[in-house]
Parts: C-alpha cells; sequence; structure tokens
C-alpha cells in the first residue's frame, strides 16, 4: 500500500520540480480526463452517500457491489475500487476488517426491529461470543473470519446525503486534477494510477493464514539485525505522504565506546571462567570494576548508571568470592518485582553452576507465592534469596529466630532498582532496614554490606544514605557501558490538526501518530515498545494497532505484538515476557509496568505517547531502547496537554533539566511509630534503640508502646499478636474486583475464565453494566457486576466502538479535627476527616472522535473516608475575582497544584482536580463546588495528609514563590501544572492561582492592578465554601 501513495507523492513532486507545463500539454490532459473511468465512482458515491446516512449500516462490499451494479448495469471490479482508493488513500477505506468488528452497535441493533431488513443484520444477530478463544494461545491471536468492507472515511454526517455527493464528486475531480499535473511527461496518468491500484486491492487475511505468497517487497518485514539504520528510517519517515513536519525536535547522542575498568585484586581463576562461560565476560566496566573494589574494601556501594549496563555483576561477583571463601556465607538479594526477582534468580543459577566448586549452592525465590511447607527449606538449606521488602517485614523479620543461622552468615544484601524506593512506600522501607540492621547486630553480625543499583538518579548516595540509615556509602555513577548512537524526537501530532479533513478523519491525534509510526518502525524490522501513561491508552492502543494491521492484511505483524501491563495474571505476563526475550515480539505496547528492569530483550525503538509523569520516567523509558552497538531511536509524542506542549516548545528541559530528588521521609513520627510496634515484637526496644529510629524513640516509646519493669518497651496490646499484620507498607487499598470472562459457559465445554484483577478505585471506573471493557486489546462487555462479591462478569464482542465512563468526584470536607495557623495570616489550613465519593452515573459510546450515544447507569457510588486538610479561598478575594470575571475553577485547581508541586511526598495525596468537560459546559453545572483548595491521602491507610498539614503554611509560601517568580507565561510544570492531574491541566490560571496564594498569605494584592479577565465567562461552578465545624476542643495551633 505504500508504494502507490509514494508514487503518486513522487509524481507530485517532480512535478513541483520541473514546473513546466506548456498549453498544448494541458489541453491533452483535458481530453484525457474525459476517459477517466466516472461511471463507477459517481455511482459508489451514490451508494456509499446512501449507506453512510445510516450509520448502524455496515458498509460490506458485497452489499455495496450489488447496489453500485444495479446502478450502473454492469459489473464492478475490484480492481476500479482499488483505482479509487489508490487516487484518495485517505479517504476511502478499502479492505478486510474482523468479521466481528462490523458488529457495530451490537446491542442496540438488537433490540431495535426495524432493522431486521437490513442486509447486514444478519451480521448483527449472531451470538455475541465468538468461540475462539483457545487456552493454549495467548487471546487477541485467535483466527477470525474477514469481511471487504468499503467506506468513506469523511466526516460529513451533517450533510444532506445530495450535498455528500457533490463534495465527494469534486473531491474526486480535485485529485484527478491533481494527479493530471502531477504526471510527468511521457508517462500517463491512469496507468500510474492502475499501476498504484494494484497495490490496494484487498487480500482476504483469513483466507490464507501464511499470508499471501505477494511478489511485493513492502511485504517482507527485515529481521531486526538487518534493518536499515535510525538516519536512513528517519529520511525515509519524512518523505511519507503523512509526514506533516511533526518532529519539532531532533537530538543524536554519539556512540560511546566502553570504558574498562581494573579489579585491585584479580577475581580467583574460577570465577573468572563462570563469567566467561554463563555470560561471556571477559573483562569488567569501570562501574562494575570500581563497585567490587569497593565492596572488597567492605563499603556499601551505590552504583547509578544506564539501563542494561550490567549491574547485575556488581553484586553477583562479590557473592561469589564470598561464597569461595567461605561456602556457608548467606545473602539476601532484593527486587521490586516478582518477575525481575525470577529474572536475575535464573541467571544467578546459570553463574553458580557455570562455577566449579559452587555448583551445590543453593538460590531461592522467598515470595508471597512460596508455599508454607516450602519455606522451612529454603531457611536451612539456601544461601542466596530472592525477596521483596514485604516478605523482610512480614515474614522474615517476624521470625527472626527461625532466621538466625541465616542472618549470622549474611555477607551481602543487595538491593536492585533503588529508585523505586521514594514516597510513602520508600518511607516505609527505609525503617524495615533499619529494623533489619538491628537484628543483624543483636545476632552478632555487623558486617553486611549493602550494595544497591538504580537507574540515573540525582544524588545517589544520598538517597542511599538516607534509606539504609548507614554512612560509608560509595557512590558509582561513571558509567563504563558503551552504547550506540542514539536519537531523540520529540513529534508534534498537533501541526497534523490543523488540517481539519484529517483531524475529521480520524487521522491525526497523538495515538494516531504514535501508532502510525510504530506500524512504520515494525515494518522495518525495527523492535519497538510504545509506553502508554495508563492502562486504557495502552489498551486502546492495542485495539487501534489490531485494526490498522488486520485492516491491511499485515496479521503476520499483528501476531508479533503484545501488550503488557499490570492487572494482567501472572501467567500471562510471564507468557508475554518470555516471547519479548526470547526475540519474538516486534513491538510491545506497556504500561509503566515495564519500566524497572524486566529484562525483555533487545529493543530499538520507544515511542512515548504522551509525556510520562516526570523527567526521571522520561529518561527511564528511553533508556529501555538502545543496547552496545546499535543505534536506537526515543520518540516523545506530545499530547494536548499544558505539560507536553511546554516540551514541544522547549525541547531542551528534556535533556537538560536535573531529576527531581526521590524522597524518603524518614522523620514521620507516624510510620517510624507504626515500625517500631513491629520491631519491639521482634526484640523488646530499649531507648538505646534511638541509633536506628531517631531522636522521636523516646518519646514515641513512652507514649505508644508499653514499658515492663525493667524498662523495655513491648508493642501495644492492640498490635498483638502480629503488628507487621497492622502496618500496611504499601498504603495501597487491597480491595480487587475479579474480572471474568463468561463467554463460553453454556457452550460445551465451557468455563468461566479470570482474566484480571483490578483495584477498586479502578474498578469504578472500568466496570459498569453495557460498558466496553479492553484486555490485550481485545473488547468484551460488561454483563453483570456484583459490588457485593466485587465480582464482574463479561464477554468477548468486537465491537468498533469503546465506551468512556461519564462520572464526577466530590472530596468534601467533613469535619475539622486540627487547625493551623499560616504565618502572619489571619487565614488557618484545617486538618480533618474527607469524604471522597466517585459517581459513575453513565457512559458515552464513542467510535474515532463520534459519541455515538449516551447511556446512563446506575452504579453505586464509591465512597471512601480518608483524611486531608484544606485551605477556604478568602472571601473578598472570591468577591475581586469574581469582579474581574476570573474563572475560579481555574483559579483554585492551579493554586492547588502549584501548592503539591512544592510538597515534597505529593505523589501520596490527591487534590480535587478539574475537568474542562464541566468547568466550561455550556450549560449549568447543578454540581457547586465549594472555593477551597483541598488535599487528601491517596490510600485510606495513608498518612501523608498529616505530614503535609504540619508543614502546609510554608509549603504555601514556597509555592508562593516559584509561581511569581516562575519565568513562564501561561504555567508550566514547575509552577502550576501537576504531571499526575487526572484531568490534564486543561483548567489552569496562573495569575488566579497567584491571586489565592496571595490572599492565604495575607500578601498585598493591588485590586485596580488586577486585570479583567476574557474567555471563560460561563456558568460559575464555585460558591464560597462553608464553613466545616471542629470536633470539641480544638485548639488553633500556631505556624
Ligand atoms: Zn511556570
Ligand atoms: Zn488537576
Amino acid at each position: 500500500m505504500k508504494r502507490s501513495t509514494s508514487s503518486t507523492k513522487r509524481a507530485s513532486k517532480r512535478q513541483k520540480v520541473s514546473n513546466v507545463t506548456s498549453s498544448t500539454r494541458n489541453h491533452d490532459k483535458e481530453k484525457e480526463t474525459l476517459e477517466w473511468p466516472e461511471y463507477y465512482h459517481d455511482a459508489l458515491n451514490t451508494v456509499l452517500a446512501f449507506v453512510s446516512s445510516r450509520r448502524h449500516l455496515a458498509t460490506t462490499f458485497p452489499m455495496i457491489r450489488s447496489s453500485a451494479e444495479g446502478l450502473l448495469k454492469r459489473p464492478l471490479e475490484l480492481s476500479k475500487v482499488a483505482e479509487l482508493k489508490a487516487l484518495l488513500p485517505d479517504v476511502v477505506e478499502f479492505a478486510y476488517i474482523p468479521h466481528s468488528d462490523l458488529r457495530i452497535h451490537g446491542e442496540t441493533v438488537s433490540q431495535q426491529k426495524k432493522r431486521s431488513n437490513s442486509p447486514d443484520f444478519t451480521l448483527h444477530s449472531q451470538p455475541l461470543a465468538i468461540d475462539t478463544l483457545s487456552g493454549s494461545r495467548l487471546p487477541g491471536h485467535e483466527e477470525e473470519e474477514h469481511v471487504l468492507v468499503l467506506e468513506f472515511a469523511e466526516n460529513f454526517r451533517t450533510t444532506k446525503p445530495g450535498n455528500l455527493v457533490d463534495k465527494r464528486n469534486q473531491r474526486f475531480k480535485e485529485a484527478v486534477d491533481e494527479l493530471m499535473k502531477a504526471t510527468p511527461e511521457g508517462e500517463v496518468s491512469i496507468d500510474l494510477l492502475q499501476a498504484a491500484a494494484r497495490d490496494h486491492i484487498p487480500v482476504n487475511p483469513s483466507a490464507n493464514r501464511a499470508l499471501p505468497a505477494n511478489d511485493s517487497q513492502n511485504l517482507i518485514i527485515p529481521e531486526p539485525k538487518d534493518r536499515p539504520s535510525i538516519d536512513d528510517i528517519l529520511l525515509e519517515v519524512q518523505k511519507q505522504q503523512w509526514y506533516k513536519n511533526q518532529i519539532a525536535d531532533r537530538r543524536t547522542f554519539k556512540e560511546k565506546v566502553a570504558i574498562e575498568g581494573l579489579l585491585a585484586e584479580p577475581l580467583s581463576h574460577t570465577i573468572q571462567q563462570a563469567l566467561q562461560e554463563s555470560r561471556n565476560i571477559t573483562s569488567l566496566y569501570y562501574h562494575q570494576a570500581a563497585a567490587i573494589n569497593a565492596i572488597a574494601q567492605r563499603k556499601h556501594v551505590i552504583v547509578s548508571t544506564s539501563t542494561a549496563s550490567g549491574k547485575s555483576v556488581i553484586y553477583q561477583v562479590p557473592l561469589l568470592k564470598f561464597l569461595e571463601e567461605n561456602s556457608s556465607a548467606t545473602a539476601i538479594f532484593i527486587y521490586p518485582t516478582k518477575a525481575l526477582a525470577q529474572d536475575q534468580r535464573t541467571a544467578l543459577e546459570q553463574l553458580l553452576w557455570a562455577c566449579p566448586g559452587l555448583q551445590h549452592i543453593k538460590v531461592a525465590t522467598y515470595d508471597g507465592d512460596t508455599p508454607q511447607d516450602h519455606r522451612r527449606t529454603i531457611r536451612e538449606t539456601a544461601s542466596v534469596i530472592f525477596t521483596n521488602f514485604d516478605m523482610l517485614h512480614a515474614s522474615i523479620l517476624p521470625h527472626e529466630e527461625l532466621w538466625r543461622t541465616f542472618i549470622k552468615n549474611l555477607k551481602l544484601v543487595a538491593v536492585d532498582e533503588l529508585h523505586y524506593y521514594s514516597n510513602l512506600f520508600g518511607s516505609h522501607v527505609a525503617q524495615i532496614i533499619r529494623r533489619f540492621r538491628r537484628i543483624c547486630t543483636a545476632v552478632g553480625n555487623q558486617r553486611v554490606i549493602f550494595v544497591s543499583c538504580s537507574a540515573t538518579i540525582s544524588k545517589p548516595s544520598q538517597h542511599m544514605k538516607r534509606l539504609f540509615g548507614v554512612e560509608d556509602v560509595e557512590e558509582i555513577v561513571e558509567d563504563g557501558a558503551p552504547s550506540g548512537k542514539k536519537d531523540y524526537l520529540v513529534w508534534d501530532p498537533s501541526v497534523k490538526d490543523m488540517d481539519p479533513g484529517l483531524a475529521k478523519l480520524g487521522q491525526s491525534g497523538p495515538m494516531y501518530e504514535a501508532i502510525n509510526l510504530m506500524i512504520f518502525l515494525m515494518m522495518r524490522g525495527v523492535r519497538v515498545i510504545l509506553f502508554c501513561k495508563i492502562r486504557r491508552a495502552c489498551e486502546l492502543a492495542m485495539k487501534a494497532l489490531r485494526q490498522r494491521l488486520s485492516a491491511e492484511g499485515r496479521l503476520d505483524v499483528l501476531a508479533k505484538v503484545m501488550p503488557y501491563r499490570g492487572g494482567y495474571s501472572q501467567e500471562d505476563r510471564r507468557r508475554i515476557e518470555h516471547e519479548a526475550f526470547s526475540g519474538h515480539l516486534l513491538g510491545i505496547v506497556a504500561t509503566n509496568a515495564l519500566e524497572l528492569g524486566v529484562d525483555i530483550g533487545v529493543l530499538d525503538a520507544v515511542i512515548m505517547l504522551g509525556f510520562p509523569f516526570g523527567i526521571a520516567n522520561f529518561r527511564q523509558q528511553a533508556g529501555r531502547a538502545g543496547r552496545r552497538s546499535r543505534d536506537s531511536l526515543a520518540v516523545l509524542v506530545a499530547e494536548d496537554l499544558p505539560i507536553d506542549r511546554n516540551y514541544v516548545k522547549f525541547p531542551d528541559k528534556l535533556y537538560d533539566q536535573s531529576i527531581d530528588d526521590l524522597t524518603v521521609d524518614i522523620e514521620s513520627k507516624v510510620i517510624i511509630e507504626a515500625h517500631l510496634q513491629c520491631a519491639a515484637h521482634e526484640m523488646p526496644l530499649s531507648k538505646d534503640d534511638i541509633f536506628y529510629f531517631g531522636a522521636s524513640l523516646g518519646e514515641l516509646c513512652d507514649s505508644k508502646l508499653r514499658k515492663d519493669k525493667d524498662g523495655w518497651y513491648h508493642p501495644h496490646p492492640k498490635f498483638l499478636p502480629y503488628p507487621a499484620k497492622h502496618v500496611s507498607i504499601r498504603g495501597a487499598d487491597d480491595d480487587k474486583y475479579t474480572i471474568i470472562d463468561v463467554t463460553k459457559v453454556g457452550l460445551p465445554n465451557g468455563v468461566p475464565r479470570i482474566i484480571e484483577e483490578i483495584e477498586l478505585s479502578r474498578a469504578i471506573f472500568e466496570l459498569y453494566e453495557g460498558g466496553v471493557f479492553m484486555h490485550q486489546g481485545l473488547t468484551f462487555i460488561v454483563k453483570e457486576v456484583s459490588h457485593d462479591t466485587k465480582v464482574a462478569r463479561l464477554v468477548r464482542a468486537d465491537v468498533n466502538w469503546i465506551t468512556k465512563p461519564r462520572d464526577y468526584r466530590n472530596v468534601d470536607a467533613m469535619q475539622t479535627h486540627r487547625i493551623k495557623e499560616i504565618a502572619r495570616s489571619p487565614h488557618r489550613a484545617h486538618f480533618g476527616r474527607v469524604d471522597v465519593t466517585t459517581v459513575v452515573f453513565g457512559f458515552r459510546k464513542i467510535r474515532g472522535n463520534k459519541v455515538l450515544d449516551v447511556v446512563d447507569v446506575d452504579t453505586p457510588p464509591y465512597e471512601r473516608q480518608v483524611t486531608g486538610f484544606w485551605f477556604d479561598v478568602p472571601k473578598d478575594l472570591l468577591g475581586l475575582m469574581k469582579k474581574k470575571c476570573f474563572n475560579l475553577a481555574e483559579a483554585i485547581h492551579s493554586a492547588s497544584h502549584a501548592w503539591m508541586n512544592r510538597f515534597s511526598l505529593s505523589p501520596d495525596l490527591r487534590t480535587e482536580c478539574k475537568a474542562a468537560e464541566k468547568e466550561y459546559n455550556k450549560e449549568e453545572s447543578q454540581r457547586k463546588r465549594p472555593a477551597r483548595l483541598i488535599f487528601y491521602d491517596a490510600s485510606r491507610k495513608g498518612s501523608v495528609s498529616a505530614q503535609a498539614f504540619d508543614h502546609s503554611g510554608e509549603v504555601l509560601r514556597q509555592a508562593h514563590d516559584t509561581v511569581e517568580t516562575c519565568p513562564c507565561k501561561d504555567g508550566c510544570d514547575k509552577c502550576i501544572h501537576s504531571a499526575t492531574c487526572s484531568k490534564g491541566n486543561v483548567v489552569a490560571s496562573k495569575i488566579g492561582a497567584l491571586l489565592i496564594l496571595k490572599a492565604l498569605l495575607n500578601l498585598d494584592i493591588d485590586a485596580n492592578g488586577v486585570a479583567t479577565q476574557f474567555g471563560s465567562q460561563g456558568f460559575e461552578t464555585i460558591v464560597e465554601a462553608t464553613y466545616i465545624r471542629p470536633l470539641d476542643g480544638v485548639q488553633v495551633e500556631p505556624a
């Protein structure tokens, strides 16, 4: 298909260059026009116009053909339609699509009897269930019947059919004229077109599984090792018809050669041999050697280098050395995910196996899935355990007596992917490590070495020191690994949105562009990963890929693309990882679940659909492509959100901006107290333990723990018998909905199949009756949701629409527990109970950019009680802002984000985000919200809001200073935008935010100097906040 479009384009280029047109030639052309086969396009136009005025009719080609032939009184050949397609490739859709995609509006149609005489009704009325899911394969790769469809893709729905025909005929005529003009001398336009059309004759993908033995060169995908260079591919991109200068910025980073390092003491012959045999390692990179040298000097080590720089060697080699010295030595390797632990365990086993004398060493995984009866064997026989902090917290430390021998012999604790441990989770981990170090000392082992690796982070040794509570840390950041040349692109889809034709066709926009680019790269043998920010985008992208590739008959490529995200069953994930690692895949569509170093083999390109949540994520995701000696590509496809637009405008920031420091709070009394209860259970505490837990220990022990007559502290009885069970270190709400595919129930051997589990907080937005749920890019219809048993039943149904929930979330302050002054201001911060109510009251059925239907549903509201704090916007400021025509929602939303941007633990906080569709609605909303900046704990078990409240006034001042001095014009992610804004920062006002911050801080506002705002006159959605009654006896705390 590509060839034809480029051939017409080539022709047009040549024309532009030569630009020689004599009047005689023009005359000849006109004559040629008369020979154009008008007979078919006119008839087709008439038929299609009729059909597309009835949106429930699917335009299968056989149906169109019979009508058109009726008008023409002669046969309509496939090749003639293909010519039309070649002429207007963007407008005409002429392809095989999965049979089931025809079931447009499946449910609606079946309820409407009058449509039963539609030629396609037989298709609709087939059972929803398609019995093709086979247990032995991944869903999505089942065989499907395909049907040929013909459609005109432009959106003239509002036009009368008569006008539509005229418009299309006009468009056809223009295209013919253009081709004529562009045809070089000596060639005949119609011949060119017919040649081009040959590539547009659709191939039925279900007719031949093994793919057509097509002689077209385009259909052969090069092996990844034979792929063209990224330079060549980018040149080719810029010659494509769909290329409209989307590349807003390009940077090329040169290749880097390896820097080798030398060991202070050479490795034993057996270790050298094992490295060579199992990994083909004959020399070490600089950072590897430096780390191994530091560990030999008994220093703790942090290595912060790029992805795939061979970091595991850093702790594997020292382990082998320890085992060589003493075969009873033990080690603990900690990974954030089970998948990572499993990869690494296999790698270590291979290394040990290649090491004579150490082949008997046992390695074991010790995680939540380890059966109880294996645990004892592991404790007694394993030399190395692969585990996580959850296990250390809830299983190993509480039973330290069972682990005593293991801990006594412990030489090394390796914590990989250190950057994962930050914010609330990291703060808990910091206390777990302190508990662990205390136990090590108690059993007489003070020589444990901690070694840690991370992606590139800021101040790595500072982070490690805080997290581990240790001092002598060797920081290694010089990356000795080689890397290939790498190109970074900022891809701006908005340049295409300016072409209304394309926008209407749905052939523009970030998702379309990202997928287009991904297909283009895969066709050239480039292995691509597409990162989406949320699971929904991941599923939509997979669905779009599936449609495009099926329509183009490229099931061979489709078979090599898979989605990957959290929520899939462990089994599916392992299978996808395996497929990827073994090189079977050309494309992966993933959420940031893949950001962590799960080894999925060599990738050549990364496409990020939308700027990920921060610069660190951007660099980590970009780092997934490109290894060693190959060139690679990272593309940021900008979404239409303020943060993305900012990087389009100032791409330098992507490369220059420093990464934010990772935060752990080691002073939070709430967190320390929780772990003191655990620590006291492991071994009674004394005030000497201040060494581990810091200065607040004494106060906390006296007030929260129980002291015995000898002066030892024990857990408070309410935490017994297992304090660790009361301390949730991940803070997430554990309730999950089980999603069951019941498509085959009722069929022979048909059993329900669990496809996913999703958290309650997501379930509300994904599971509503009649809605479309996506799993691995396939669509399911939700048939039934039980909120009591937390089970949703779905059936597989290929529909060519999706649904989007219509929802709102109220965040309401309910009760005041604490009140705090703001320094030098009469206003106050309030802390207390906050009710968060999320209601999904309906959904929209959407195809492309079109809303097909708006449906109401009756779902119970999802209600949570959390803690939070708030500032009420002062009344006199409200008056001023109303007078000056400010949009209050914009100002409040931006001021809230400005506050959060200055608070280090804000990833664990939420605010009430304002949605454009509500704030800019043409109809008045009945749901008025109080003029209040409100923040609350993301998790029901969270405690961050209490810490935030303690610092609320200072942070307010910092927020003000930042917004006031920020050089941006209308806001950026340093001042008022938030990468985590659930509504994309669309409702925003920098000046409005600044006024609110000033008013709360009691800073001067020159009312006359405030400019009147224009352009946001709509209905006011904000009302003055009502005072929330404090509990009895609440005293105002000083600032
Ligand atoms: Zn700014
Ligand atoms: Zn927001």
